[in-house]
């Protein structure tokens, strides 16, 4: 069985004293939550304080929101996956859509950074979805297992073997408009299909988490699909009630 797992994106948001209080509102209800793992990624600058303050709470752990493609060295402005491990990071999420849209991160960019991750014995947690217009296309499926098959590439047939995927439809993030469960699902399992065409073995211990705008609400139905191992979690893991919520539903 694949134990679900429920991971906070704060993005680009907050501040020390917000980042404590939110911590502690969480930490507080971990106990009402202990089927499910939990993880928080703050900004790569509260990443400190956010590991000191998880210290008194073994059942969340923390998570980078994005690695250098590089190792140590040269690159301004960077923090290398090794950085990330270093400063108690167990998961880094690659390839958010953010990155890909904002930032320019191509699939090759992208599964450097899986690679990165893997190297510096994190989890990958690699972002897969498509646009609005991609979906209005009938690209779905396409698109994703082209995200998928180019992490293959770089790190070969076992790069599923400790990693996770999540299908977050890039027209569902921050929108409101999450995908309907029974959408989801089918997205979930053309990407444990996919890996399981590589390595079935890993497909099957392999977590898929849904994100796009999940709330408390609606998060109950889309994790009891048989696909869906939990979530990716951005607005709803700011508000601390929210993100219990969600856990909860998960667990
Ligand atoms: C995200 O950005 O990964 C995300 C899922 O955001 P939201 O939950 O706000 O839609």
């Amino acid at each position: 069985m694949r134990r679900p797992l429920v991971m906070g994106n704060w993005k680009m948001n907050g501040r020390r004293c917000t980042a404590q209080s939110l911590l502690s509102a969480v930490a507080a209800e971990a106990a009402t939550f202990s089927d499910v793992d939990v993880v928080v990624c703050p900004p790569h600058v509260y990443l400190g304080l956010v590991g000191d303050r998880l210290g008194g709470c073994p059942s969340i752990a923390c998570g980078a929101q994005d690695v250098s493609a590089y190792v140590d060295g040269a690159y301004t402005g960077e923090v290398s996956a090794e950085m990330a491990r270093d400063m108690g990071c167990e998961f880094a999420i690659i390839g958010h859509s953010e990155r890909r849209t904002l930032f320019g991160e191509t699939d090759g960019v992208v599964a450097q950074k899986f690679a990165r991750a893997l190297a510096a014995d994190m989890t990958p947690v690699l972002c897969v979805g498509e646009t609005a217009e991609e979906r209005d296309a009938g690209r779905t499926r396409e698109v994703v297992l082209r995200q998928i098959d180019a992490v293959f590439a770089t790190c070969g047939a076992r790069a599923f073997a400790r990693a996770v995927v999540a299908y977050e439809p890039v027209w569902a993030i921050g929108t409101g408009r999450a995908a309907s469960p029974d959408e989801a699902q089918a997205v979930h399992r053309d990407i444990r299909d996919a890996v399981a065409r590589h390595d079935p073995e890993a497909a099957a211990g392999l977590r898929i988490l849904y994100g796009g705008s999940v709330k408390a609400q609606n998060a109950r139905e889309l994790f009891a699909r048989a696909d869906i191992d939990g979530g990716l979690i951005g607005g709803a893991s700011l508000i601390a009630d929210d993100f219990v919520g969600i856990c909860r539903a998960a667990g």
